[in-house]
């Protein structure tokens, strides 16, 4: 007879194919922010991909969800530096469910230190944006044609605050120490490649936005952050959960103390 697993897991597979379930994929899940982000959509009923480069830790975050009761969560390798496995993980979806309905681009690294703009170097600074910009090219590029079966395809691209070039601008403003020639930029860049991707897929009904979580307590910034990965994966939720009357080209962050938490660029 078959078991509890079994059934759900029949059960999931049919509810893909018949398109019933939202799906999302959310790389770099399998801690932190993008862990998170993968509970709090799975407890809303999506299906959720969850993108680890290794496969190890992916399957032990998907089984926490899954002892948590959260059946609708599966681990895919993905190393949104690699094309090689970006597609494989593009195959895989594909086969499964066959749309995709939200991308959230969450891998992000921070590079070395120090992130002097005189003396770092270029080597360095490449590492940083092969993940966080071009690897968000590569991996969104790969899954429009999947995104575009969705009723409203929505991509989430997570950005930072420190990719303000307005806020890095104003000496008020609480992070303008914090300039760094390598992850700043990056996200700069990622937000661009977001603009540009949002104008250019708006006829198409897709919400593309560039989402700062906020300064949040992981192991990226040795758990200095004053947030928590709930809020900060709340707040990435919201705008993974867009309907056909969302926003589209937008930067968002929870710092910014306005109604619509609206950024400037
Ligand atoms: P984190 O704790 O360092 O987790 C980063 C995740 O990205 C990990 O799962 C990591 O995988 C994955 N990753 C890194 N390189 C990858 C690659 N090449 N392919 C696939 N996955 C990769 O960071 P976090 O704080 O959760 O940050 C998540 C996102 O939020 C990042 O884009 C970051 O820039 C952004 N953000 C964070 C803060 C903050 O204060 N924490 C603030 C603003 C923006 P491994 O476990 O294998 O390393």
């Amino acid at each position: 007879m078959a078991n509890d697993a079994d059934f759900y897991s029949a059960n999931f597979a049919l509810q893909l194919k018949n398109k019933e379930m939202k799906t999302v994929l959310i790389t770099g899940a399998n801690k932190s922010i993008g862990f998170e982000t993968a509970r709090q959509l799975a407890q809303k009923g999506y299906f959720v991909y969850l993108g680890s480069r290794d496969i190890d830790n992916g399957t032990k975050a998907a089984s926490r969800l899954k002892a948590e009761g959260l059946a609708n969560v599966e681990a895919v390798t993905i190393d949104v530096c690699n094309k090689a496995s970006i597609e494989a993980a593009r195959k895989f979806i594909e086969s499964k469910s066959g749309v995709l309905d939200v991308l959230i681009n969450n891998a992000g690294i921070l590079g070395s230190q120090p992130q002097s703009a005189s003396e770092m170097s270029t080597d360095e600074i490449r590492k940083v944006f092969d993940t966080n910009f071009f690897g968000t090219i590569d991996v969104t590029q790969a899954f429009l044609a999947l995104l575009e079966k969705a009723e409203v395809p929505v991509i989430v691209n997570v950005t930072s605050g420190l990719g303000s070039l307005t806020l890095h601008s104003d000496p008020s403003w609480k992070y303008y120490p914090y300039k760094t020639a390598a992850y700043g930029t990056s996200k700069t860049a990622q937000n661009a490649y977001t603009v540009v991707l949002a104008h250019e897929l708006k006829d198409k009904g897709f919400k593309i936005n560039a989402i700062d979580p906020g300064y949040t307590a992981t192991d990226f910034n040795n758990h200095s952050g004053p947030n928590s990965v709930e809020y900060a994966a709340a707040f990435v939720t919201k705008y993974a959960l867009l309907d056909a009357d969302g926003p589209t080209g937008k930067y968002f962050s929870p710092d910014i103390e306005s109604e619509n938490n609206e950024s400037p660029w």
